[in-house]
């Protein structure tokens, strides 16, 4: 285990995971054990359609909450450690982001997403090593929206991403920190964030595909010898990755369109300057960038889950979603 969370240090990991069919037929041909995924343009005849893509690891449509959570449990364990991990969900509206990453959020406590296995087995790692070392978690949920607001949305008071602290993180002074116990309290707060993201979103016309949703863990802890770490999770729900038609949406539609381009494009760049060893990383170049700062590069570890509807309709976005899921991967 210690072996293979230095070898995720600094690394970035792409996974990719494919969602059930619905409607369509699917692009998708082949799934391997080593990553590889091969689709094909069902507009063409098979032989010339085909492209294969390479990633660390595919999950197929009958992939389970259970196994994706099984794979990245190392991972987010390591974040007790005193490690900074960031997990993203890319992928257009409707390819499953907010499965991996929520879950339904219907009341019922199954098929649970990252975000609650993730901090239920954070206070479990906590409890089984109370005696060693003492530990604090707090969660904090912030929605960035348009670049240039920011929203708390357990609370809906509008953030500023201030100057950077003294340690390099960012600090985001109104985005209440909620101190939790148990993972009842993170059941509360998601439904607290998620009821008032409904909120906004009849409001501002379904915002939350257009929104990015960054869930914070905060981990501190003290052992026995005195000796103390610091450290935190971001998980990550990106807004959808579809382009849209410039032809056909006007004002406020395009401006939005244009600022989830710009700020999924500077995180393509930060993570692919990042995997080139450069010395100058672009954080500085969307409000995403730079909330995550801390938890992009160094010793931070990075994953990213590239959603796919596999739907032949979808096939296009497919296409561009697997390419930026490629750019960034580094195997
Ligand atoms: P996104 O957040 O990317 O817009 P959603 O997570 O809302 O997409 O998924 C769209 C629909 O597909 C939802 O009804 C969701 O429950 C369903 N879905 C997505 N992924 C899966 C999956 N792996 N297994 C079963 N249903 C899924
Ligand atoms: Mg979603």
């Amino acid at each position: 285990l210690y072996n293979m969370v230095q070898d995720l240090k600094g690394n970035i990991r792409v996974y990719c995971r494919i969602r059930p069919i619905f409607n369509d037929g699917s692009v998708v041909d082949f799934i391997g054990q080593d990553g590889s995924l091969v689709i094909s343009d069902p507009s063409k005849p098979q032989r010339e359609g085909r492209k294969t893509f390479k990633f660390n690891k595919v999950f197929g449509p009958t992939s389970t909450q259970g196994e994706v959570f099984a794979d990245i449990q190392p991972l987010i364990r390591s974040v007790m450690d005193g490690y900074n991990v960031c997990i993203f969900a890319y992928g257009q509206t409707g390819s499953g982001k907010t499965h991996t990453m929520s879950g339904p959020l219907n009341g019922s406590t199954k098929d649970l997403g990252i975000n609650y296995l993730a901090l239920s087995d954070l206070f479990q790692l906590s409890s089984m090593r109370k005696d060693i070392t003492d530990y604090d978690i707090r969660v904090q949920m912030v929605e960035i929206y348009n670049e240039q607001e920011e929203f708390g949305f357990l609370t809906m008071y509008k953030l500023e991403i201030r100057s950077c602290t003294a340690d390099g993180g960012l600090s985001l002074p109104d985005a209440t920190m909620h101190s939790v116990k148990s993972t009842a309290d993170v059941v509360k707060l998601m439904k607290l964030g998620d009821e008032n993201r409904v909120v906004s979103s009849t409001a501002l016309n379904n915002r939350s595909s257009r929104s990015h949703s960054v869930l914070t863990v905060h981990v501190s802890g003290k052992d026995i010898s005195g000796s103390t770490l610091r450290s935190c999770l971001h998980l990550v729900d990106l807004a959808g990755s579809e382009r849209v038609d410039k032809s056909e949406v006007t004002g406020e539609r395009l401006k939005e369109a244009q600022y989830i381009n710009k700020s999924l494009s500077c995180l393509g760049d930060v993570i692919t300057t990042l995997a080139q060893k450069n010395s100058h990383i672009p954080y500085r170049n969307s409000k995403l960038t730079l909330l995550l700062q801390d938890s992009l590069g160094g010793h931070a570890k990075t994953l990213m889950f590239a959603h796919v509807n596999p739907e032949v309709d979808s096939f296009g976005e497919t296409v561009s979603t697997l390419k930026f899921a490629q750019r960034v991967s580094t195997v």
